[in-house]
């Protein structure tokens, strides 16, 4: 068998492996069942390639994505790899399946759909398996963010292949990757995890707060190539306008563009030195662009995974880079509706404790790298010395008492009011609608100083965030599971103290 070095220099142009990649690539050399999480880019796909062409037989890889597993056939090939796909828009799918039984592949890409139909497993046991290769194995799992009831089927099929297997996820949480080894069969000591650290990324997290002008100022005080993920298609439009207004090139990218105008401004984003691209998440995947340097979040991502792979586009370069999140409790309280009525039952647990995770990051006043990185499962310094809580300690207030009493007047007023309202009542404001509504009369009525009054907007935010409060669709808030043990003082809430506040035209601006 040659050596594994000859074949990465000689197939792949490479000198060295990268992190842990040749310990992955021991392992499978030697037949062991392996998982390994290593973040976008950190090159995943040599880890079972290079087996591929080193072994005798035809590596099976599954992975999710068509569009995905073409870029790989395309890149193996071009390396000299004897790479096919069997999709629904595969060609000839009787070529490939010759191409197989006659030993002639190395590489076979397959979605889990077909591979877990009985035609294909009867033909696989004509053909000669070296390894199958599991891409993307969180979606194996419910705790997943991305569970893909087809993963579960793949179990009978890699059991009775007797081929070693190696599953493979750029994402997975501590338990999702518990998870994964015990769907795919896999010992525990056969988990291998890449750092998931970019020392070069400084973090900042952010409450919104006129929108317009805090993406405004980013990009005037940072140059270079970048990205704003925003949650809707019609904000990537109004963002990358707002842009080029003030003299900064732009442009917008989401799925509902026509084809050619959304390839044609990816092109140009690509090409570009100082071109802010606003997209929806769509964009990024397979993208190749080294000196990203910075990433906006316009609105919270989907959870810390997501923000990590979304972030992660930044500064592939190793030069200096920066990720901003602007995040609103409105954010929080759609994502929490969201679970309720769209995510099947037995998913919501799972994506409560994402979402919950998520708050915490935002919320926290302690080091961003730091929180990221313990939720990869690793175990970081208490400082890092390059994100906005380490530059500049926030200080923090214990504001329980000012939640308790934004939780009462919430209650008082029968659950149905927003922050606004609930801050006239607590000011004592002696107004028409408080009035009519009979709200001048109960207790909380005028309880609050300005002090006070001047952290209610950031207590309700950390209330929702952190699901003591929920927003129903009118806005209109009500208890969640976190009220009871804050009014009732078994728990305390203590935040950041909040940035100065920007004035009231500059809110009523926003979006
Ligand atoms: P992932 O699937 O983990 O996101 P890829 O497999 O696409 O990452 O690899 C990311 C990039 O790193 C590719 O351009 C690949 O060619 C490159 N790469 C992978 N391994 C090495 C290595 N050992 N040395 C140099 N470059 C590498
Ligand atoms: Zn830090």
């Amino acid at each position: 068998m040659r050596d594994p070095l000859d074949i990465l220099k000689e197939t792949f142009g490479f000198t060295a492996f990268r992190g842990v990649q040749s310990d992955v690539v021991d392992r499978v050399m030697r037949g062991e069942d392996t998982l390994t999480v290593m973040p976008t880019g950190a090159g995943k796909s040599l880890c079972y390639q290079l087996p591929a062409v080193a072994l005798d037989g035809t590596t099976i890889v599954i992975s999710p994505l068509i569009a995905l597993m073409e870029d790989q056939v395309r890149s193996a090939s071009a390396n000299g790899i004897a790479a096919a796909a069997l999709t629904s828009a595969t060609q000839d799918r009787q070529a490939v399946e010759r191409a197989l039984l006659s030993g002639e592949l190395d590489l076979l890409y397959v979605a889990p759909e077909r591979a877990t139909t009985e035609r294909f497993g009867r033909m696989l046991e004509d053909a000669r398996i070296s390894l199958v290769a599991i891409d993307e194995a969180h979606c194996v799992s419910e705790w997943g963010h991305d569970f893909r009831p087809d993963y579960r089927l793949l179990r009978p099929l890699i059991d009775h292949l007797q081929a070693p297997r190696l599953a493979l996820t750029a994402t997975a949480d501590r338990r999702t990757r518990a998870d994964i080894l015990q769907q795919l069969g896999i010992p525990v000591d056969g988990l291998i995890v890449a750092g998931f650290d970019r020392p070069n990324i400084r973090y900042h997290v952010v409450p919104r707060s006129g929108l317009p002008t805090q993406l405004k100022r980013l990009a005037k005080a940072q140059p270079g190539p970048g990205i704003v993920y925003c949650p809707s298609r019609a904000k990537t439009e109004k963002i990358a306008a707002d842009l080029r207004e003030m003299g900064r090139p732009a442009a917008a990218y989401h799925a509902g563009m026509e084809p050619h105008l959304r390839s044609g401004n990816q092109e140009a984003f690509v090409r570009s030195e100082d071109m802010v691209l606003a997209a929806t998440i769509a964009f990024g995947m397979g993208i190749d662009k080294p000196d990203v340097r910075f990433v906006a979040h316009a609105a919270t991502p989907k959870s810390i995974e997501a923000y990590y792979q979304e972030t992660g586009r930044a500064g592939r370069d190793g030069e200096p880079a920066e990720a901003w999140l602007f995040w609103g409790a409105e954010d929080f309280a759609r994502a929490r509706q969201r679970i309720e009525t769209e995510v099947e039952p037995e998913r919501r647990a799972g994506e409560r404790e994402r979402l919950n995770a998520l708050a915490a990051f935002v919320e926290a006043a302690t080091c961003r790298r730091a929180i990221l990185l313990r939720y990869f499962g690793e175990d970081p310094p208490e400082t890092c010395g390059n994100c906005d809580n380490c530059l500049d300690p926030p200080k923090t207030i214990d504001v329980t008492v000012v939640a308790q009493k934004v939780l009462s007047a919430a209650f008082r007023t029968e659950m149905r009011f927003g922050v606004g309202y609930l801050k006239q009542v607590l000011a004592g404001d002696d107004n028409e609608k408080v009035r009519m509504n009979g709200h001048h009369q109960v207790s909380v009525f005028g309880i609050m100083d300005a002090e006070e009054l001047a952290l209610v907007q950031p207590v309700a935010r950390a209330l929702i965030a952190r699901d003591a409060l929920r927003a129903d669709a009118y806005g209109g808030l009500s208890f969640g599971p976190g009220a009871k043990p804050i009014l009732k003082g078994e728990q305390e809430l203590v935040i950041a103290v909040p940035p100065k506040r920007t004035s009231r035209r500059r809110k009523a601006a926003e979006d």
